[in-house]
């Protein structure tokens, strides 16, 4: 058989992940320090591994409602209203899903017709393109500029819209540039969403770690956005369940049953464990939550001074766990310089590019690595850009 011309044409084109090749090099070696997965390095705190083991012990092994248990979806609808300041309705408006990936997914297979546009902004969570292509639509992104801290700018999402925009993906706080949109930002891309009559994906998997006096509001709790809004969120980075594969979508009912429709028929349900799990996260999961963050902004600090220190210009991010310092002041691609730090300084980042174009110059840091760890791949830098600066 030839493979090549049988794997469907909307799949064979994606490109591998740009973060998954260069891992690829690193798989295996126990001398590199990695700040490269986006990934909680803790482990998912005690009392909810425990709701874990308590769930199978009691011998729920069984499938869940479609949309997730119920006593879930209540604990969503109450924990979205606290933190977000928006009410849904638990028996139709909140679909319990196998990670934001799936939620994602489900999002665009159910609102795109072939050819329909879907902007984001970029740098970008590598997975957006390839969803929007996988459902047949079209992926534009918007290049997102330093100078405004990655936030997007309203001019430049206008200047994207035509006909076939159908969709807006946002993700603030943002995978890779820890970038928090301000609140007039937020207001002016809703009344442009309004004006132009598209409907948002909120990806606001990072809303809870944020830093200092930064505040999240969510585009959802803008006046007319609930309507034309699905928020959708997750336990894998504040509360550290990557493995759990647990997120939810929150929107207007017609969005999410037909969310459901693909997701009865694909993944029928979230796992039960994960499920009764994520309840224990959300009723007494806090504390724990706060412990990591407040690491996370230590982190952050001592990593954004040292990368500055060593000349590697880098705004300080206000949420998520990413720096994005600029290097593109040395005559080398960030692929180039990310493979040479990775092979003279024994430290993997991932090079901006591999979050869309507009990422070209950077380098992607994650912190959420052990402190010390943080420290040894800082003094290996040094040494590192030391010598680039004498080539
Ligand atoms: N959205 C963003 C912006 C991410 O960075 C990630 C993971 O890195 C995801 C979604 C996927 O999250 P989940 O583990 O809930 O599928």
């Amino acid at each position: 058989m030839d493979w090549s011309t049988t794997i469907a044409t909307q799949v064979a084109q994606i490109p591998r992940s740009g973060i998954r090749a260069f891992f690829d090099l690193v798989t295996g070696r126990s001398d590199i320090i990695s700040l490269g997965v986006g990934e909680p390095d803790f482990v998912t705190p005690w009392n909810i591994r425990e709701a874990a083991i308590y769930s199978l012990e009691r011998g729920h092994t069984t499938y869940t409602s479609n949309y997730g248990l119920e006593s879930l979806r209540r604990k969503i609808v109450t924990y979205v209203e606290n933190f977000f300041g928006v009410s849904y309705n638990p028996l139709n408006e909140v679909l319990v899903t196998v990670g934001v990936s799936e939620a994602i997914d489900l999002a665009l297979r159910a609102l795109l017709n072939p050819g329909d546009e879907v902007l984001y902004h970029e740098p970008c969570y590598v997975s957006y393109a390839p969803s929007v292509s996988m459902a047949y639509g079209v992926a534009v992104p918007i290049a997102t500029k330093k100078s405004d801290l990655f936030a997007l700018d309203p001019a430049a999402l206008e200047a994207a819209i035509t006909p076939r925009t159908k969709v807006l993906m946002l993700n603030f706080p943002t995978n890779p540039t820890g970038a928090v949109a301000p609140v007039e930002t937020l207001e002016a891309i809703a009344r442009l969403c309004i004006k132009h009559d598209l409907v948002v994906l909120s990806d606001e998997i990072y809303s809870e770690l944020r830093y200092d006096d930064v505040r999240h509001t969510s585009i959802a709790s803008l006046p007319g956005m609930r309507e034309r809004t699905l928020l959708l969120h997750g336990f894998s980075k504040a509360f550290a369940m990557t493995g759990f594969r647990l997120g939810y979508a929150c929107g207007p009912e017609p969005l999410v049953s037909a969310m459901m429709k693909v997701h009865q028929y694909s993944m029928l349900c979230a796992p039960i464990t994960s499920q009764e799990a994520a309840i224990e996260a959300l009723e007494n999961g806090t504390p724990a939550m706060l412990e990591m963050r407040e690491s996370y902004r230590m982190r952050r600090n001592y990593l954004v001074k040292r990368l500055n220190d060593m000349g590697l210009d880098c705004h300080l991010p206000g949420g998520a766990f990413y720096v994005f310092p600029d290097v593109s002041r040395f005559s080398l691609s960030s692929k180039e310089f990310a493979e040479r730090l990775l092979m003279e300084a024994k430290v993997a980042a991932v090079p901006g590019d591999a979050f869309g174009a507009s990422g070209e110059g950077f380098l992607r840091c994650c912190y959420a690595t052990a402190f010390e760890l943080i420290r040894e791949a800082c003094d290996a830098m040094e040494r590192f850009v030391d010598k680039l600066q004498k080539e």
